[in-house]
């Protein structure tokens, strides 16, 4: 990295800007960065995951103002049209999550309009999402909270633990509702939660997969009373209630809850059901319809109480979906088309040292199968882009600036075989 020019001042080692040239220039050891590059890598690091700079997923912003009119509410349409943009595949859950906050949008309205005495009460309709880690559950859930007109924030259901043991009440999952809504009480309220990890606090029992205990049922009776709709006292910063500590009192009532979990092995439950369905009911014709690669499509209930969760809590969510595990087709699209893909986040990266990056179709295919071989999902494409990109970035100012790379399969393959990741797997 060079970063000193002729008469030894000190320059970015990205932009290649002079230390006179910019606002602020920070010297390392065997390179410097300006302010600018600083931030544009920031960004895109914190687009790409690998920082945070802040959560979009809970804006520390009031939300935008809630439309007043039923006709100036984002149509179910759009709100799956915009979800279209990030998410890929994933159809009837993105249906369901946009009928849902429609309907939230409406009934909120309905609770507020004064000649409703009397009329019809709408329920809300909590959504449980079922599907494999690594499908998009919480990228839905990041998604939609950034066209949200109401507060959001997503909770980790793994770090609850019932009353009297180590880890956070059921209640933290509103603290962060409230600092979403900077701590509007009456905002929060109509707020949307989405729980991570539902299937964390399942009870021990008949599941082989389930370790912790310590959560189980008595979590889910605590969770319970959020969902039917009860004042609930939050402790503003979160953590354990202690009696003289001051507390929040949140009506949860209009607060719309979306769970998601992984559910892992619900599927073998599904199948057995199945199975002895079909043969007391439906005979060989039905059996050869079943989708045996994909039994979460067939998921009901009784499969998430057969887990472990308890039934009035499975009540509590009558809208019950699932997202479809991300074959090759969808893996490779993953990696081009939503708008911020893995692919344009790199050509976005070259271009600012004046490459024009581009990958051969078959090499972002030898991505999506090292992916598949050795069982990474969409979470591994990062890091097999990364052990691919690795060299190349490395050598990007010095070698490529003001010159087109193309990435070929033969590349791919070379790298991924001197990186880890064959290694570990
Ligand atoms: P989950 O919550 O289901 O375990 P995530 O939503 O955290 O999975 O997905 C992990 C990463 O994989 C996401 O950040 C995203 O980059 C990618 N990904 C997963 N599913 C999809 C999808 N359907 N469309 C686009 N990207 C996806």
């Amino acid at each position: 990295m060079a970063n000193k020019k002729n008469n030894n001042e000190p320059t970015c080692s990205f932009c290649g800007r002079k230390e006179s040239e910019v606002p602020y220039l920070m010297q390392g050891r065997t390179g410097a960065i300006c302010n600018e590059c600083m931030e544009y890598l920031a960004s895109t690091m914190s687009s790409m995951g690998i920082i945070s700079i802040h959560d979009e997923s809970e804006p520390k912003k009031q939300p935008a103002h809630m439309p007043t009119k039923v006709s100036e509410l984002p149509r179910p349409a759009e709100i799956k049209a915009f979800l279209d943009q990030y998410v890929i595949g994933q159809d009837e859950a993105k249906v369901v999550l946009s009928v849902a906050v429609y309907n939230h949008y409406k009934r909120l309205m309905h609770e507020e309009q004064e000649d409703n005495e009397g009329s019809v009460e709408i329920e809300k309709s909590n959504i449980l999402i079922v599907g494999e880690t690594g499908t998009g559950k919480t990228l839905m859930a990041r998604t939609i909270a950034r066209i949200l007109h109401v507060p959001f924030c997503i909770a980790d259901a793994t770090t609850l633990t019932e009353a009297g043991y180590v880890g956070d009440d059921v209640e933290n999952v509103l603290v962060r509702l409230l600092q979403a809504a900077d701590y509007d009480v009456a905002a929060a309220e109509r707020g949307i939660v989405f729980i991570d990890e539902i299937d964390k606090i399942a009870r021990k029992g008949d599941n082989p997969s389930i370790t912790r205990d310590v959560s189980g049922e008595g979590v889910q009776q605590a969770m319970l009373k959020l969902l039917e709709g009860a004042v609930v006292n939050v402790p503003p910063q979160g953590g354990r209630k202690h009696p003289e500590q001051k507390t929040i009192a949140v009506n949860t009532r209009n607060i719309l809850f979306i769970a998601g979990g992984a559910f892992d092995g619900i599927d073998r439950t599904i199948a057995a059901r199945l199975n002895s369905n079909v043969i007391g009911y439906g005979g060989v014709q039905t059996r050869s319809r079943v989708d045996k690669d994909n039994f979460l499509r067939y998921i009901q209930p009784m499969d998430v109480r057969h887990f472990g969760l308890i039934p009035e809590l499975v009540g509590r969510f009558p809208m019950l979906t699932h997202l479809e595990p991300l074959g090759r087709d969808a893996l490779l699209r993953i990696l081009t088309e939503p708008k911020n893909a893995l692919v344009n986040q790199y050509c976005e990266l070259f271009a600012m040292d004046q490459c024009k990056l581009s990958f051969e179709p078959a090499a972002l295919e030898a991505v999506v199968d090292t992916a598949v071989k050795y069982k990474l999902g969409a979470r591994g494409l990062r890091s097999i882009m990364e052990a691919v990109m690795t060299d190349f970035m490395y050598r990007l100012p010095d070698e490529y600036r003001g010159k087109a790379l193309v990435i070929t399969r033969a590349e791919v393959m070379r790298c991924v075989e001197r990186s880890t990741i064959s290694a570990n797997s």
